[in-house]
């Protein structure tokens, strides 16, 4: 019986983790379950798989959840009790799936304890990637990621030898405005960028994937997760996201990863530990199906300073994923408040990324204070 922790249980990745959770009775307990203020769902949820631990970041929220739970459900009253359990009672599973990277504290724990880390939130790895990476080598904990893109080259690099390989590439679907220019984006409503064509995810990562900012992450986050090179890291567009990686060998032979676009796949290799037959009968690939098509495309050349700031990123080891992703947060938070339209979202990470002083972030508490300088600069202009 493996115990399980999930952060996001809410989520669309927590909530799929549960549907595989609930397969296997036998296999897993739910140790602590963590979300923010989604009251209904989270009800939902607690009474239907009662784990043992409960966190609601939002004190009001809180309340309200637990006084319509079943009584035998621990609820944590703060953040420190509940990091204090974690320390003192280990899971043999972590699933990181907050959005955004408001709670990294409990990525770090996980990355810490030596077990096996199903690590989604990818803000975290790039605001963070270097110590999280350092972490997990230290207590010597297994990360399986759990994103498409990397479950993929996960698997892809497997008894791989890196220096036989000579490109990286990640797809990237181009969400529900592929093949449109930037200057067809300005006026782009929240409505119109939540509709990802092929994926049904939380709101900040489908804006992310609509102006490919998700995309720019994901190479960061591979850069960490596979200790590449950035130079060999590349982007295509490939809309129907059946390919999601990659690897181009130094003879020019290419070695592709295929499979149905869901995170179930990822999520059951991560909590089952293997390829799952039971995967299988509901995701197989059927490749004869005609309406497959795997063909590809360049990234949009108007985004290509949203590259560079990547490309940026990737080779610098202080905090210039911290102010890509400060500024990507603001930009996505004002305009799903509709306070700036869908292309100022660009123009407020390139006009300030490269404004904003560089410098080392060693500790989260330094991690905090200087993301607030950066939305204090922000809001200061
Ligand atoms: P959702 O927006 O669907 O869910 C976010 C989860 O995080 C919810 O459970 C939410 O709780 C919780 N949460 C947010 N803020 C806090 C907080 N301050 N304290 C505690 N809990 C909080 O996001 P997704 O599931 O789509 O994505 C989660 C992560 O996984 C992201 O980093 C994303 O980039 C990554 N990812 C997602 C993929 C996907 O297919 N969805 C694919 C690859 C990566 P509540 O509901 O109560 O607000
Ligand atoms: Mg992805």
């Amino acid at each position: 019986m493996s115990r399980i922790s999930i952060f996001g249980f809410t989520g669309s990745i927590g909530t799929q983790a549960l549907s595989v959770i609930e397969k296997y009775p036998s296999k897993f307990e739910l140790d602590v379950l963590v979300c923010n203020k989604n009251i209904d769902l989270a009800v939902e949820l607690l009474e239907k798989h009662k784990p043992k631990n409960v966190f609601v970041t939002d004190a009001e929220a809180r309340s309200e959840i637990m006084a319509s739970c079943p009584a035998e459900i621990n609820f944590f009253d703060s953040m420190h009790s509940l990091r204090k359990y974690l320390n003192d009672n280990k899971s043999d599973i972590y699933l990181s799936a907050i959005s955004s990277f408001d709670c990294i504290d409990l990525t770090i724990d996980a990355a810490k304890s030596g077990k096996k880390l199903l690590l989604a939130n990818k803000e975290s790895l790039v605001v963070f990637g270097k110590q999280i990476m350092h972490e997990c080598k230290q207590a010597k904990t297994q990360v399986i990621p759990i994103d498409s893109e990397h479950f993929s080259l996960f698997t892809a690099l497997k008894n791989k030898d890196l220096f036989e390989i000579s490109k990286v590439y990640l797809t990237a679907s181009g969400g529900p405005f592929v093949g449109q220019k930037l200057s067809e984006l300005q006026n782009k409503t929240p409505e119109e960028a939540l509709k990802h064509p092929n994926w049904d995810m939380g709101a900040k990562i489908s804006i992310d994937s609509a102006t490919l900012v998700n995309k720019c992450f994901e190479l960061i986050e591979a850069k960490y997760l596979f200790s590449l090179d950035p130079e060999l890291l590349d982007i295509m567009i490939h809309r129907q996201s059946i390919i999601h990686s990659m690897l181009e060998f130094k003879d020019g032979s290419v070695e592709a990863q295929m499979s149905q676009p869901s995170m179930i796949i990822p999520l059951a290799y991560g909590l089952l530990g293997e390829h799952s037959k039971d995967v299988k009968k509901d995701f197989s690939l059927d490749l004869l199906n005609r309406d497959i098509d795997l063909s590809l495309e360049h990234f949009p050349e108007d985004r290509k300073k949203l590259r560079d700031i990547t490309l940026d990123v990737m080779k610098s080891e202080d905090n210039s994923g911290l102010v890509f992703a400060t500024l990507n947060d603001i930009a996505v938070k004002k305009f799903l408040n509709k306070e700036i339209k869908f292309g100022d979202i660009y123009n407020l990470i390139l006009d300030n990324y490269y404004l904003i002083e560089k410098k080392e972030v060693n500790s989260i508490q330094e991690l905090e204070t200087n993301r607030l300088e950066i939305v204090n600069f922000i809001e200061g202009n």
